[in-house]
């Protein structure tokens, strides 16, 4: 069995459980002097300890499978064996063998660090190794460029070595190029191991320490979220703008804007699946048909409607013309106006609770919805009339259309259910040079009503 694992940024209390383990069961530990020498205390005297040098890594990747099929092997890396480790090399040159590999992860350079400045990679983050053994320069140079202009926190790994020096230079010169000069820097110098060092400055000042910055130093820029507070580097998540910290409290405002925007988001995820099913619809509707007609299989999530709605005489124009006359809108209840989007409602009037409504239902022999149509009468004239809900309300405006002198501007007609309903609706349709809207049959109601009104009033303020 092969294990490769990281073994934490240096000080011993940092390697997880699971390092330990492995360690302390280990046959034969192979791992650079560095590292060796960090977890001495932990390795057992019968372990046969492997000592490679640096650009041995293949030829000690090798040996480790070959040895791991009959042994307890570990590989140790720093920090995380997966990050800039010997992770990835175990895994191809395992490819092929039978020996057992598993990987165990561990605190890697950036959290150690992270963690010595205080918080700076809170939020989005990337992390770029300076190294150009492995990967040429001018990939590194087109990454950091890319990063620069993000405004997120980079993690900086292998920013200098003995013989490379000037990629930090050309690293800073970038970051100049793009960033605030006065963005803050945390630099950490052999974190959780002997020697630390630890200092947090500015962009614009990073140059005076490269002396001081070698293979054992991390580097996080900061970005335009990035503070000092009490001392220490922090990136901010947002929540500065959320939260009362004094109190705790969430801004309600903020957190009611954050529903509105999800919300919004699940609305318009709805709207491009009706346009989808709209689209698709063989009828001859015309776009702003197609706009009204869509609304309605929205509010009642069923795209058969679209075979029930009828347009007759231009109803979409002549809506579109009413609303943004900001003509009245009579409706049959007080649901339907209910629901009428807030910013026209104060057009809407619906007369079904007026005072002498159920006088005159009583008296004349009609529902109250009806009644309230007939004290709308005056009102009607060149006026849109709605109704969502009462077949009886369509009987009654029927009849004052023809008596001869209401003719409103247009119908809206979706009433529901089994009695009347569809059979008045025929009789709204069959009206001569009335635009209307309406939904054939028994189905309907307020949903569909207020769907058709809410699309006009959207159609209008364009
Ligand atoms: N696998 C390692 C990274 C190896 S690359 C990990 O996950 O941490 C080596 C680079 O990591 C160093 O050049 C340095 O930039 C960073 N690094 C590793 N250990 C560090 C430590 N204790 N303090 C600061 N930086 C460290």
């Amino acid at each position: 069995m092969l294990s490769v694992v990281g073994i934490g940024p240096g000080s011993l209390d940092l390697m997880t459980e699971r390092a330990r383990a492995r360690i302390l069961r280990a046959d034969v530990i192979m791992g650079n002097v560095r590292y060796i020498e960090l977890i001495k205390d932990v390795i057992p005297a019968s372990a046969e300890v492997v000592i490679g040098r640096m650009g041995t890594e293949v030829e000690r990747a090798k040996k480790a499978v070959e040895l791991g099929q009959y042994k307890d092997v570990v590989l140790v890396s720093g920090g995380d064996a997966g990050i800039y480790g010997m992770a990835g090399l175990a895994i191809e040159v395992a490819a092929d063998s039978d020996t057992k590999l598993e990987i165990v992860p561990g605190i890697t350079a950036a959290s150690a660090s992270a963690a010595l400045l205080g918080a700076p990679i809170s939020n989005d983050f990337a992390v770029v190794s300076l190294s150009d053994l492995l990967v040429p320069w001018s990939e590194i140079e087109r990454k950091l460029e890319g990063l620069a202009q993000m405004d997120i926190a980079v993690v900086v790994y292998n920013p200098k070595s003995k013989n490379r020096t000037v990629q930090l230079e050309k690293t800073c010169g970038i970051f100049m190029q793009f960033r605030d000069r006065k963005t803050i820097v945390g630099i950490v110098r052999n974190a959780e191991r002997e020697g630390c060092e630890i200092e947090i400055t500015r962009l614009e000042d990073l140059p005076a320490f490269y002396r001081r910055i070698d293979m054992s130093t991390t580097i996080i820029i900061g970005c335009s979220g990035t503070k000092i507070l009490g001392g220490r580097m922090v990136t901010r998540r947002g929540y500065e703008t959320k939260y009362d910290y004094e109190t705790g409290n969430g801004n309600a405002d903020d957190i009611a804007a954050g529903y509105v925007e999800a919300g919004n988001r699940v609305w318009e995820k709805s709207k491009a699946i009706v346009r989808d099913i709209v689209s698709k619809y063989p009828g001859s509707l015309s776009d702003i048909e197609k706009r009204v007609a869509g609304r309605v299989v929205f509010a009642n999530a069923d795209p058969s409607f679209l075979d029930l709605l009828v347009f007759n005489h231009h109803p979409v124009e002549t809506g579109i013309r009413c609303i943004k006359k900001g003509k009245t809108i009579i409706t049959d209840i007080e649901m339907v106006k209910a629901g009428i989007s807030k910013k026209y409602r104060k057009n809407v009037q619906c007369f079904v609770n007026a005072p002498n409504a159920m006088e005159i239902a009583k008296r004349e022999g009609l529902t109250r919805t009806a009644a309230g149509i007939r004290l709308a009468k005056e009102l009607i004239p060149s006026n849109v009339v709605v109704i969502g809900n009462a077949p009886s309300a369509c009987q009654e405006i029927c009849a004052l259309v023809e008596e001869g002198d209401v003719k409103p501007a247009l119908i809206v007609a979706t009433p529901v259910g089994f009695v009347n309903a569809a059979e008045m609706k025929e009789k709204i349709l069959s009206m001569d040079n009335i635009p209307c809207i309406v939904i054939r049959g028994p189905r309907g109601g307020t949903p569909s009503a207020v769907a058709i009104i809410n699309e006009l009033v959207e159609l209008g303020n364009r």
